[in-house]
């Protein structure tokens, strides 16, 4: 039966209490435990004046609290707004003054940021692990709130302008959190490592998700990710299962894997940005034991959209629509396309967002959700993604996607990451322009690379012109930064 996300981590939390939940900071915290502390928070909020509807942002560091601190706030009936930490000042002063935000939650590494980005009259309310202050209140149950009303406003990304205002519902988040728990969950696989941000749409429908099994769910939580920590984890805690992002896994690929060994780690679960094929297959050649399994969401669709079922994934795929969602492919008039095509991708669902905050126009019409990203379909259903539509290059009448040719410079051997965009050009309408980070030391001829990228991808769609940098920009969530390169020409 359909419930508010308060109330389904109530029930959760009282049949699992005695489990041991969460592992975090070298001790097991037991889910009771967390319980009471979030009833005592949610207390503590509504003493503070946070009402039913109130946008409250949450902007920490990853540990059990940012669960006691969703719990909380969804039990007072106000809407989570979560923020990724690496989100800079002035994006952060942004989704603050467009959410209207009458707190914000922290962390004391945060805080710095927080203090120059909040106006005066919004509280800060700082974790410094038990609360202090904000916990000594009484008790407090979760209000009566209805299914269909905000559990969360989430900020997009931010890639491709500014971070939009995505309002979510209680039953649109417990729906999707329902279905890619069942989607992704083995029996006997309870136990997973989490390196992703709790405090972000990712982090969000993990914690939410767990609270649907019929299994005590246990979690290795990291407060930042970095890749030699990552692996002593997993390792001593014996992980069976991970959740991570693309930059996550080359992070790893830069390690000596073989010398860490993860034998009960069955799978990690990938997506928020392209995963380039070869990344995938050598992660998994070098890391034997361990499948990727590529998921693909968006902030629209309450985070995850598809997602590849262990023992039915393909590779290169991002997997099939969770139950509740449906896929249709469709060319620039709007019609749907032959499998195995290329067009927009385009999703129906109940799960979609309520629409953007702040009257922006949505991109739903009559019902489906217009992504803006480009894809196709195969026989059997299963998803490809090729780029975002606003990154596509014309050059002399032929579409020239990106990603394709980042994926190759990034397969070059001295290639550490690439960028590639359209610069606008008088013969061919747009010129392909791409910006390469080398590995430390190495050294490479624009000329060179440019050929070696020709020779594979023949002779349109290669870079005309290379310009090597220190380091490729990236947004406040590790995708590459198209928007800020297109600036550089
Ligand atoms: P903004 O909408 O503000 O420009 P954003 O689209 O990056 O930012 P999110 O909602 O966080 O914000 O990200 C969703 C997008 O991320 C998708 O539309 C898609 O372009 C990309 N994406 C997500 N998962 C994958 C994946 N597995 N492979 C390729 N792209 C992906
Ligand atoms: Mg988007």
């Amino acid at each position: 039966t359909e419930q508010t996300l308060g109330r389904l981590a109530e029930e959760s939390w009282e049949r699992f209490g005695d489990y041991d939940a969460v592992f975090y900071d070298g001790a097991w915290h037991r889910r009771h435990t967390l319980a009471a502390r979030a009833r005592r928070v949610c207390g503590g909020f509504v003493a503070a004046g946070v009402r039913p509807g109130d946008r409250v942002a949450v902007m920490m560091a990853t540990s059990p609290d940012v669960a006691v601190v969703y719990q909380a706030l969804w039990a007072a009936g106000a809407v989570v707004t979560p923020i990724v930490f690496l989100v800079g000042p002035e994006e952060l002063r942004h989704i603050l003054a467009d959410s209207g935000a009458v707190a914000v939650v922290t962390s004391p590494e945060l805080v710095e940021t927080v203090r120059l980005a909040v106006p005066d009259e919004v509280r800060i309310f700082l974790d410094t692990g038990e609360f202090g202050e904000l916990a000594q209140a009484p008790e407090h149950g979760p209000v009566s709130v209805d299914p269909g009303d905000l559990a969360a406003l989430m900020y997009t990304g931010g890639t491709t302008g500014r971070a939009k205002g995505v309002k979510l519902s209680h039953r649109g988040l417990w729906q999707v959190a329902k279905d890619a728990f069942a989607m992704s969950h083995q029996e006997g696989l309870n136990r997973a490592i989490v390196p992703v941000p709790l405090s972000h749409a990712y982090g969000l429908i993990i914690t939410v998700a767990e609270m649907h099994a019929d299994e005590p769910q246990q979690a290795v939580l990291m407060r930042w990710f970095e890749p030699k920590p990552f692996l002593a984890l997993a390792a001593e805690q014996r992980a069976q299962f991970g959740t991570v992002v693309p930059s996550m896994i080359q992070m790893l690929l830069a390690e000596p894997l073989d010398e860490h060994p993860l034998p009960d780690l069955a799978f990690l679960t990938c997506g928020a940005a392209p995963l380039g094929r070869e990344t995938l297959l050598e992660f998994e050649r070098r890391m034997p034991g361990t499948q990727i399994l590529e998921g693909y969401g968006m902030t629209e669709t309450s985070a995850v959209t598809t997602f590849n079922p262990p023992g039915r994934r393909r590779i290169g795929s991002v997997g099939l629509p969770l139950p509740g969602y449906t896929l249709t492919i469709r060319d620039n008039s709007g019609e749907p396309v032959e499998s195995g095509d290329i067009g927009e991708i385009c999703i129906r669902g109940s799960s979609l967002m309520l629409g953007y905050w702040g009257g922006l126009s949505s991109p739903i019409v009559d019902g489906e959700l217009r992504t803006g990203d480009i894809g196709c379909l195969d026989d059997d259903g299963y998803l490809y993604v090729v780029d975002r539509k606003k990154d596509l290059i014309i050059r002399g009448g032929f579409n020239v996607f990106p990603r394709d040719v980042e994926d190759t410079l990034n397969r070059h051997p001295d290639v550490v990451m690439s960028g590639v965009v359209g610069r606008p050009d008088p013969r061919h309408g747009e010129e392909v322009v791409a910006f390469v980070q080398l590995r430390p030391g190495a050294e490479l001829a624009e000329e060179e690379l440019i050929g070696w990228v020709r020779d594979r991808v023949g002779r349109v769609k290669y870079p005309r012109e290379v310009h090597f940098v220190d380091t490729i920009p990236v947004t406040s969530v590790l995708k590459i930064d198209r928007k800020e390169l297109r600036g550089r020409l």
